[in-house]
């Protein structure tokens, strides 16, 4: 194809399954991304072969578990889907087809949800333009930056709930609009959404929380009706007023999504959660104080809320923790440069520091854009890291340990925490010359009582 680049091995997919005299196509996402401009991720074929005769054409394969009629293709070391031309039978409820059935090309492309998800390509034409079979109006749509569904909206989301929230997401990632009566027909079916699996639903939020728009996901998520569903302590956020000299960006959800924008991208799960909650305990927090809205012990409600919340949203219990960890310790980098050094080095030593250090780079750049505690946590971080080279044992490592203590004919109990903490503070306040210096410390402060 003269115009476009080509998958080599999703080209020669296609070619096999021709010399075997079916019909195959590029489909769906790399073609929608073609016609974009833009590189697809992976590379689809749709094809009149059933899956038995797809087998037989290619040494490595198998079939994709939950979807029926869809062969992953292993044998060029990255997996290819290759579907054979399907409809989905009828959906009772809301989920999922209860069959599937193969069908022709053209009723493959009419089960799909948007036109800019419908379009399918002809690889062997000369040009894009030759090679695109559009039954649906994707291209134009795509030219208009518009996203619909193919055929009825509150049909096609009555069919599959989920169609809703890829809308959403698909919109967001591309900068697309919802077309109006789409965008209607999604304000309507909204409350259908919780009957779909949750482990469904935390995996399209997922998905707009890391993907390139998560603030336009967000808005658009507010205002079709389905954050209401979904996710409703956020979508309390919306309008609670904030100090303008502390937030002049607006209220605590405006705050939120740009928040969400500023978090560094490819970062864990946690951080984007963490980012989206930090201020989830605002909302049931707001006292006025004369003309000042006041949120007091937003943070310690924030953690117990979003527990609830990323439990019933089945996240990782790894995840909720770090998350919890984040949301529970944001305020604190406006203490910074108060705390004793042993205290701020506690901190900035503690597990998953970069993340905290990125949540508060998002908090600040969302709102009163100072950095001036980032800067000096990052600072702090560096004297830390040149202090290590002349001390003995890095400040992260404690120099007396509980074997320590064992060894010097201390009986293991409360006592021994405190011994413990008492040297490390010293140790990360720079008192220590050595290992033995640490150890006279300890003989010293807590004399072994002759019992
Ligand atoms: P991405 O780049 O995010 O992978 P994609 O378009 O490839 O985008 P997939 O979720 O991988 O999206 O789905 C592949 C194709 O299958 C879609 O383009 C669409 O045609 C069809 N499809 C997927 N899910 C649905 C659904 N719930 N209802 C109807 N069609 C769907
Ligand atoms: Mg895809």
């Amino acid at each position: 194809m003269k115009d476009v680049r080509l998958d080599s091995n999703a080209l020669e997919i296609v070619h096999r399954l021709r010399d075997a005299g079916f019909e195959a196509l590029l489909v769906g996402g790399c073609v929608r991304d073609l016609v974009m401009g833009n590189d697809p991720k992976d590379w689809d074929i749709a094809t009149s072969a059933t899956p038995d005769q797809i087998k037989r054409l290619f040494r490595r394969c198998r079939s994709v578990g939950a979807h029926f009629g869809v062969m992953m293709v292993t044998e060029f070391g990255t997996p290819y889907e290759v579907a054979t031309f399907r409809t989905d039978g009828c959906y009772s409820d809301g989920r999922r087809p209860e069959s599937v059935e193969f069908a022709t090309m053209e009723e493959d492309i009419r089960r799909r949800d948007f036109t800019l998800n419908g379009l399918m390509l002809d690889p062997a034409a000369d040009s894009l333009s030759a090679g695109l079979i559009d039954l649906v109006g994707g291209k134009a749509d795509i030219e208009r930056k518009v996203l619909r569904t193919i055929g009825n909206p509150d049909d096609r989301f009555r069919e599959d709930h989920l169609r809703m929230l890829r809308a959403v997401r698909f919109a967001a990632r591309l900068g697309f609009r919802v077309e109006c009566e789409t965008f209607e027909s999604i304000r309507r079916n909204a409350p259908a959404i919780k009957e779909i699996a949750t482990e469904r639903i935390t995996m399209e939020l997922d998905l707009m929380l890391r993907g390139e728009n998560p603030a336009r996901a967000f808005l658009l998520l507010s205002e079709s009706k389905l954050l209401a569903e979904v996710l409703p302590e956020v979508e309390a956020m919306r309008e609670v007023p904030q100090p303008v000299q502390f937030h002049p960006e607006g209220d605590v959800f405006v705050h939120t999504l740009l928040a969400l924008e500023y978090a560094q991208p490819g970062g864990p799960e946690s951080l984007y959660w963490a980012c989206l909650l930090h201020d989830v305990g605002k909302p049931p927090t707001l006292e006025w104080d004369g003309e000042r809205p006041r949120f007091s012990g937003h943070d310690a409600l924030g953690v117990t809320m979003a527990d609830e919340l990323m439990h019933r949203m089945k996240l990782p219990g790894k995840t909720i923790e770090v998350a919890k960890s984040l949301i529970a310790q944001h305020q604190k980098f406006m203490y910074l440069k108060e705390m004793r050094k042993a205290k701020l080095r506690r901190f900035l030593l503690q597990d998953h520091f970069d993340l905290h250090l990125a949540l508060h780079y998002a908090d600040c750049q969302s709102s009163h854009g100072k950095l001036g505690n980032y800067v000096f946590a990052k600072e702090q971080l560096e004297q830390i890291a040149r202090d290590d080279e002349k001390t003995v044992v890095p400040a992260k490592t404690r120099i007396v340990t509980g074997d320590d203590l064992v060894a010097l004919g201390y009986r293991p109990g409360p006592v021994f925490k405190e011994i413990l903490e008492a040297a490390y503070d010293v140790q990360l306040e720079g008192g220590f010359e050595s290992k033995e210096a640490a150890i006279l410390f300890v003989k010293e402060k807590f004399p072994l009582t002759a019992s």
